[in-house]
């Protein structure tokens, strides 16, 4: 089972690259394997993914110690200050980062442990009230302050698409991002890339890679529906 919806997922992410004239290589796909258990991760690592999302840091860290070491982790979901110092050096990449003060709590964490950290801006571009994320006009001048910090590394953008039945509904959120994500690499600030946009989960990442995601996390399409009621 887990074989076959990764398989069908993989097929998918290269048909979206193909569609849209980009190479496979471009686009990282993430497993996102939260709430589910070791085993399972292993599985699918077995078929040559590296690349793992969670996203709680205490969930994160038990999972590391059991897994293979070349795994590439990454941070997805809304961090707490207080939790960055259990991850620093530990995971290849923050999607979440939402604040100056968080962003100067990692660059703290980074100097600590003699690391340089990447990381994402979270960008809530729909605008949804109940998402983390600075607003598209918050984006740049966050970018720009959290540039100056030492340890850390700008790498892009992330967000987090409404909950759809339409894929099609969330394109222009997609794009949005994606002309955000242009009109900041242009201003040449140091410290910042912006070749990283994640964007897109398992209702939208095929269109999401239409538009130039670069980065798409994808949990129940490859690990099936999460039990969150058995985690308790
Ligand atoms: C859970 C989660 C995902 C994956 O969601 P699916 O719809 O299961 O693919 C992606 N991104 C973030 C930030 C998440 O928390």
């Amino acid at each position: 089972m887990l074989r076959e919806n990764y398989r069908d997922v993989e097929e998918k992410v290269a048909a979206a690259c193909a569609r849209s004239g980009r190479k496979r290589s471009e686009v990282t796909l993430i497993a996102v394997s939260k709430t589910k258990p070791a085993e399972m991760i292993q599985e699918i690592y077995d078929l040559d993914q590296r690349d793992f999302g969670e996203n709680k840091v205490q969930e994160l860290t038990g999972k590391i110690d059991l897994l293979p070491s070349d795994i590439r982790w990454h941070l997805i979901g809304h961090l707490q200050q207080n939790k960055v110092k259990y991850i620093a050096g530990r995971v290849c990449l923050i999607h979440s980062v939402d604040s100056l003060r968080l962003a100067e709590t990692i660059s703290r964490e980074a100097l600590k442990h003699s690391c340089t950290i990447p990381i994402l801006i979270e960008v809530n571009v729909a605008g949804e009230e109940s998402k983390f994320g600075v607003s598209v006009e918050e984006t740049l001048p966050l970018v720009e302050a959290a540039a100056q910090l030492p340890g850390i590394e700008i790498r892009g953008l992330m967000t987090i698409a409404p909950y759809v039945t339409d894929p099609e509904e969330n394109r222009p959120v997609f794009k949005k991002l994606r002309e955000l994500s242009v009109d900041i690499a242009g201003k040449n600030i140091n410290n910042v890339t912006m070749s990283v946009l994640s964007m897109g989960m398992t209702g939208d990442y095929e269109v999401a890679i239409e538009e130039g995601a670069t980065m798409v996390r994808v949990g129940t399409g490859i690990f099936g529906a999460r039990d969150y009621g058995a985690q308790k």
